[in-house]
């Protein structure tokens, strides 16, 4: 059977047309429009352009988007200062910090100051906790992007499958891994019941070649061009590039983006493939929008949220 490629920007455009409608239902029905603060480290060109294409996206389905631009000057407490001062604004659904930050600051002391109510992107270690525990908070995007992507398969049963998952990072390949492997769970999103492997640096590579050739789903998020070849990836397997790697052409010097996913190739053997770019990234945009208006919807609902006045304002005035 021919291998179908996905494209993420049609699945994009489907999500973020589907969001479009939910938001105007939403505001129709006499509520705020959703609201996301961006926090980026305005030195790094990639992490600048990434939230701007967030911010077009939001536009586009009618979330009020901010940008917050740290400078240099920024220590880890200043920004958890205005991530404090987030998290209680009522006019706030959703705090993205965009990484990577400057090099002086501490991403996982950053991103846990974001109230878990509020963590769209999913990065704070509760919200790792509550992915963990099956509760329905935020999944980090890129695990909801493979998740959504493995999810518009029809007529593939997933459980108990092998799933592969090359990368183990805390906001990337980990999560994935959590939501193959794990069971049933609440809210939109449900797992996939897989036999999950996890691979990373220390494998050595003749074992990653013998569980990729085993693997019903092979997810790649590891950045390294042209680790994945044909020759290890199982006929009629679902093949997910997470990986992007910016690399300069040889030959026009221009720079490009690189999947790790030898494409042409594996393209031959997979039943279903994703390419880079085009793939899981433009679905992540869809999937932090999704977030934003889940969490609009939570601070309208629950009071589950960061109350005016914290426990770390209380402790500061006694
Ligand atoms: P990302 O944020 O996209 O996941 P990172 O650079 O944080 O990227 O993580 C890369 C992951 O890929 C790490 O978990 C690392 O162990 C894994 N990795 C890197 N090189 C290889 C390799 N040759 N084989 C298997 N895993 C690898």
């Amino acid at each position: 059977k021919k291998c179908t490629v996905i494209d993420g920007k049609i699945v994009f455009e489907n999500v973020l047309n589907a969001v479009k409608k939910d938001v105007d239902a939403w505001v129709e029905q006499g509520n705020r429009r959703p609201c996301l603060t961006a926090l980026t480290a305005g030195y790094d060109p990639s992490s600048m352009s990434y939230v701007k294409i967030k911010k077009k996206a939001a536009k586009f389905v009618g979330i009020h988007c901010d940008i917050v631009e740290l400078t240099s000057g920024h220590n880890d407490d200043d920004i958890i200062r205005i991530i404090q001062r987030l998290n209680k604004s009522e006019s706030v659904d959703g705090i993205l910090v965009q990484l990577p930050l400057y090099p002086h600051n501490k991403e996982l002391v950053v991103c846990d100051a974001v109230h878990h109510s509020k963590d769209v992107d999913g990065t704070s270690s509760s919200s790792m906790g509550n992915l963990c525990n099956n509760k329905d908070f935020f999944a980090p995007c890129t695990s909801l992007a493979v998740h959504y992507i493995l999810d518009s398969i029809r007529g593939v049963d997933f459980c108990g499958k092998h799933a592969v998952v090359i990368g183990r990072s805390k906001h990337v390949g980990l999560p994935i891994a959590m939501l193959l492997h794990s069971s049933e769970r609440k809210g939109d999103i449900r797992g996939f019941n897989m036999t999950t492997s996890i691979a990373h640096r220390h494998t050595p590579s003749k074992l990653l070649s013998e569980l990729c050739e085993s693997a019903d789903v092979l997810v790649s998020a590891a950045g390294v061009p042209g680790l994945v070849k044909s020759d290890m990836v199982k006929a009629g397997a679902v093949v997910i590039d997470v990986g992007i790697t910016k690399v300069e052409d040889p030959k026009t010097g221009k720079c490009l983006f690189k999947g790790d996913v030898d494409f042409a190739e594996v393209k031959k053997k997979a039943m279903y493939l994703t390419s880079v770019p085009g793939g899981v990234g433009p679905v992540t945009v869809g999937m932090l929008m999704k977030n934003v208006l889940k969490a609009a919807k939570l601070h309208a609902t629950t009071r589950d949220v960061a109350t005016p006045l914290d426990d770390q304002e209380q402790s500061d005035k006694s």
